[in-house]
């Protein structure tokens, strides 16, 4: 992949607007000049899209399920590529891309080949009446995803939107195109029909993203990113009334009972706190562990926290990586700061590394660790998306589940509990989407994955996804 960065409409490479530079995490440096779509080329991706939306939407879904794993194919083809953009993008370590990020991509495809062959249609059949309903594609589909996890999150939502039959048009986070871009030159590569899938880059608000989710020619939107941005997007969609499947940001809590397998709930908050540097919509950034164990628990993860290693994308031992941006690193330093204030006391962390190399130049910030704090602090109830949590101590599950309710947000959870009654009770009683118990991230792509409350509107996964990438007719006849 060069590194000046595309569109890609209609099956052709784009070069076309003014550019604008994407930066590495890690050093700071230039990486690659990518092209913002301004208005004139949103509009020829739509139209793109528009134009091959009958075409693709005839074909049979065995056809569409071939067309996917013929694309998983290839992306295990361009798998060192697509894990060196990503990586290049984001700061992430190889390990990483290489066990989740780029694995899932494929996965996301080939399981919604599968699923979507299996998806049945509804038939209801009384005396004398025939009820049945058929499913048509909603049509031009916008698909708008973050940084954090540019290529898993994109691909969750264009495989089951393209076999559904509907056209695409992608625009990933100005922070990362690149995975994208390797998609789209294998969407050429195998000889997708033009137009099925469109990538677009560019800004979100006044810029590519504003512009795609307004145009008249795009049916529906899904979106994965900020509440507000969602609520912005909403807005935006609201006189079309266009469908819009949105995933959300998260504040999630994990519980840590006493009787909870101790070990576990530590190597397990480990990885939920401060995978991707904290950057996972479905990170933990409340704990709160039953009053017994507190301080062990606290004083163990702070330690572990500590000892987290700061590698460059390449070292296979690397376990924290940089922010996405200065921007955001500043933000994720203003918690920290703000947290002093609020009063916690700072466990672990609460600065900027240095190397004394050109990773100075990079967005890296500490893993960090806070207790003392009061439950309705600003901390403990904005989404920081980066690495830290707050610990608080409980006494009773009620209270446990209580406090993890009290939040505007409802994503995800953890429960660390070895009792199976109690495993069962308390995560019924969470008002979350996902519920993790003993375990965390841990995903079945057949299941419904999004949040309640400001994490989000609709569920995708499995056959929910397909629901939403298609409209039923219900057709009743009288026999
Ligand atoms: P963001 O909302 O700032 O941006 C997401 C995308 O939306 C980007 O492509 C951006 O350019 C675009 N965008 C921004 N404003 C827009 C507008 N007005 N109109 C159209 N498009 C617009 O989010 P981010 O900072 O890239 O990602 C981090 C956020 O994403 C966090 O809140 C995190 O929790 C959330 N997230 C949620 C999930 C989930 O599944 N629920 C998964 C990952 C990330």
């Amino acid at each position: 992949m060069s590194d000046q960065v595309d569109h890609f409409i209609g099956g052709v490479p784009v070069a076309e607007g003014a550019t604008f530079t994407v930066y590495d995490p890690v050093t700071g440096s230039a990486v690659r000049e990518v092209r913002e779509a301004d208005r004139a080329v949103v509009d020829r991706a739509v139209t793109a899209a528009r134009t091959a939306l009958p075409g693709w939407a005839a074909l049979p879904v065995a056809a569409r399920a071939a067309w996917m794993r013929r694309l998983a194919d290839a992306i295990e083809e361009r798998f060192e590529d697509l894990v060196a953009a990503e990586i290049a993008d984001t700061g992430k370590s190889v390990v990483q891309a290489r066990t989740l990020d780029i694995p899932r991509g494929a996965a996301n495809f080939r399981s919604f080949a599968e699923i979507a062959a299996q998806h049945p249609e509804n038939a209801f059949h009384l005396t004398d009446v025939l009820s049945y309903t058929v499913r048509r594609p909603l049509g031009v589909v916008a698909v708008i995803v973050p940084w954090n996890l540019p290529f898993l999150l994109a691909t969750w939502k264009l495989g089951p939107a393209l076999v559904a039959g509907n056209t695409v048009v992608v625009k990933p986070s100005e922070h990362t195109p690149g995975s994208m871009a390797v998609l789209a030159e294998i969407a050429a590569s195998i000889g997708l029909p033009p137009g099925v899938l469109n990538v677009v880059h560019g800004f979100g608000a006044g810029s590519t993203g504003e512009f795609l989710v307004e145009h008249p020619g795009v049916d529906a939107v899904t979106f994965t990113g900020e509440s507000r941005t969602g609520s912005a997007i909403m807005k935006a969609v609201a006189d079309r009334v266009k469908p819009v499947s949105f995933e959300l940001g998260g504040k999630n809590a994990g519980l840590v009972f006493a009787d909870a397998d101790l070990d576990a709930a530590v190597e397990g908050s480990v990885r939920s706190v401060f995978t991707n540097g904290g950057q996972v919509c479905l990170c933990t950034e409340r704990l709160y562990v039953q009053r017994p164990v507190f301080e062990e628990f606290t004083e163990r993860l702070s330690r572990r926290a500590g000892q987290l290693r700061f590698g460059r994308p390449s070292d296979p031992d690397a376990t924290m990586m940089p922010m996405i941006s200065a921007e955001h690193r500043d933000k994720v330093l203003s918690y920290y700061e703000l947290a002093a204030r609020e009063g916690a006391e700072i466990r672990t962390g609460g600065g900027v590394p240095t190397f004394g190399d050109d990773r100075d130049g990079g967005y890296y910030v500490e893993p960090t660790v806070l207790t003392g704090l009061p439950h309705d602090s600003r901390v403990n109830r904005e989404e920081i998306f980066g690495p830290v949590c707050h610990i608080a101590p409980f006494d009773t599950e009620a209270e446990a589940v209580a406090l993890a309710n009290d939040s505007e947000y409802g994503l995800a959870a953890t429960v660390w509990t070895s009792g199976l009654s109690r495993a069962h009770r308390v995560a019924q009683s969470l008002e979350a989407g996902l519920v993790w118990v003993n375990t965390w991230y841990l995903r079945d792509l057949r299941t419904p994955f999004g949040g309640v409350k400001l994490s989000g509107i609709g569920r995708e996964g499995g056959t929910r996804s397909l629901d939403f990438y298609s409209e039923p007719t219900t057709i009743t006849i009288k026999l």
